[in-house]
């Protein structure tokens, strides 16, 4: 078998998915109107306002990096602040973007087990100054599902959602892995969204099994206004936008999306009931999406790494990440864990001779 074929390094290494696949391909004769004037986004609008169950604003962006960045932006002024979790990827992973696209605004860290923000940290942080010298505190940034494979519940996020609200702050969710958290839970879109206080969720798709793209809803229509403009300005509107937003309607289309999610749910559960039984390692987080956090001593790393497995061993400062996908197959996790067994079991000398594979 390849070992590489199906690898644990990221959800961004898979491929596309069939749903969003045969929705490019139906798209991909005749003419329609530029600039998202199309049916496709239309229905693909539509859509999201159906499985949210409210009247929302869509807008599509070709990323991650860009959907955050850019809904930030139109919450702050640049003297204005995000709270953010300090793992969070718009302050680890997104080269500054926030803070450039919304002309300065700053981004402020909250500490917090498994990759959640504690409620008192959100006060703490809005009450630390309040001074015109401080940048003042505007939004609270959350990730679903979080950068360490946990999720919020949607009571926890309701308190969230209160005590920001309550203090005059905005919402952000941060959804790169949105459809994992709602395979995770169980529960209605609407119910870690909209019902808890969010007012902007940007929706991964590429994690989800897209090529690429990102959603970016307003909850709040009026945070909505003029965003159109800052998608342009910022090279992130498509001119033949139906192939942004006609991929949305295959996984979009008869629970797609939750299916491949709770797919690669059940792969993570599949690995890190296989990795306890062998007790080869530390699992370090809750696992409740997609990932599994390891601590592994060098040599089990580099043995793994020996044999072609590639994961991050730099992510969340925690351990080893092995991220399952919408294609990961039971036989993948059964080969890597049969690799882990002997990795293991052999020892430590071999150490000394691999180099150590860094990403
Ligand atoms: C992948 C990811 C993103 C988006 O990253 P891009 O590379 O810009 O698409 C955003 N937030 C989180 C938590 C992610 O894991």
């Amino acid at each position: 078998m390849d070992k590489r074929a199906r690898n644990f390094a990221s959800d961004n290494n898979a491929g596309i998915c069939p749903e969003a696949w045969e929705a490019l391909e139906a798209a991909r004769h005749g003419h329609s109107p530029a600039y998202g004037n199309d049916s496709h986004t239309a229905r693909a609008c539509e859509r999201f306002r159906e499985i949210f169950e409210t009247d929302c604003e869509v807008f599509f962006a070709f990323n991650g990096t860009a959907a955050n960045s850019l809904a930030l932006a139109s919450l702050c002024h640049s003297y204005h602040s995000v709270i953010c979790h300090e793992l969070a990827h718009i302050e680890t992973d997104e080269c500054g973007a926030p803070e450039f696209y919304s002309g300065g605004s700053k981004i402020l860290l909250a500490p917090g087990n498994h990759g959640r923000i504690p409620p008192d940290a959100v006060e703490s942080i809005v009450h630390r100054r309040s001074d015109l010298h401080f940048p003042k505190p505007r939004v609270l940034s959350v990730t679903q599902a979080t950068e360490v494979g946990t999720v919020y519940p949607p009571d926890a996020l309701r308190e969230l959602g209160a005590i920001t609200h309550g203090l005059g702050l905005k919402m952000h969710m941060d959804g790169a892995r949105f459809a994992n958290a709602v395979a995770s839970l169980g529960c209605a879109p609407k119910d870690i969204t909209w019902r808890a206080g969010v007012d902007v969720l940007c929706f991964g798709g590429t994690k989800n099994g897209m090529m690429l793209g990102e959603a970016i809803i307003f909850f709040d229509k009026r945070l909505a206004a003029e965003f159109e403009y800052r998608c342009k300005q910022a090279g992130q509107l498509a001119s033949k936008m139906r192939y942004l937003s006609a991929p949305w309607l295959g996984v979009l289309k008869d629970g797609a999306w939750l299916r491949h999610a709770a797919a690669a749910n059940a792969a993570a559960a599949r690995l890190e009931e296989g990795i306890r039984r062998l007790g080869a390692g530390t699992v370090v987080y809750p696992r409740e999406a997609n990932s599994v956090f390891v601590r592994w001593d060098d040599a089990v790393i580099t043995g793994l790494y020996a044999r072609g497995w590639t994961f991050y061993d730099f992510i969340a400062a925690g351990g080893c990440r092995l991220m399952c996908s919408w294609d990961t197959r039971e036989e993948d996790i059964d080969a890597f864990l049969a690799d882990l067994a002997e990795v293991s079991a052999s020892g430590e000398d071999r150490s000394a001779e691999i180099p150590v594979m860094r990403h």
